[in-house]
């Protein structure tokens, strides 16, 4: 991989970042505790409900995924970055622009199940 390369998957990296903290701000801001309000009946309490998973479970992967992106970041400079944990071939930039956290080439993925 080219610093030039580098440079621009560190970029990309750091507009995911941002976007993605962005998003969890969102989320959180939804995740506001259900107050028992007597306007609402049990259907319409029950699909805030449900709303509300759905919002933990956003939460939850997105705060996953940008700890990958962060640690992917300090990484871009170590010579493991871009290199498949697996086969140790090198990861195809396209796939590392789109997701510049993975640590497996797409071939191992699809073996590992990942
Ligand atoms: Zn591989």
């Amino acid at each position: 991989m080219t610093k030039e390369q580098k440079q621009e998957l560190k970029s990309i990296i750091q507009i995911q970042i941002l976007t993605l903290t962005d998003e969890i701000t969102t989320i959180q801001k939804l995740l506001q505790p259900i107050k028992k309000d007597c306007a609402l009946d049990n259907v319409a309490h029950q699909s805030l409900k449900q709303d509300q998973n759905i919002n933990i479970q956003r939460y939850e992967v997105s705060k996953i995924r940008l700890g990958k992106l962060k640690a992917a970041y300090l990484r871009v400079d170590t010579n493991e970055y871009g290199v498949c944990k697996e086969c140790e071939e090198d990861i195809n930039i396209a796939r590392l622009k789109l997701i510049p956290e993975s640590q497996y080439c797409i071939s191992c993925m699809n073996e590992l199940g990942l």
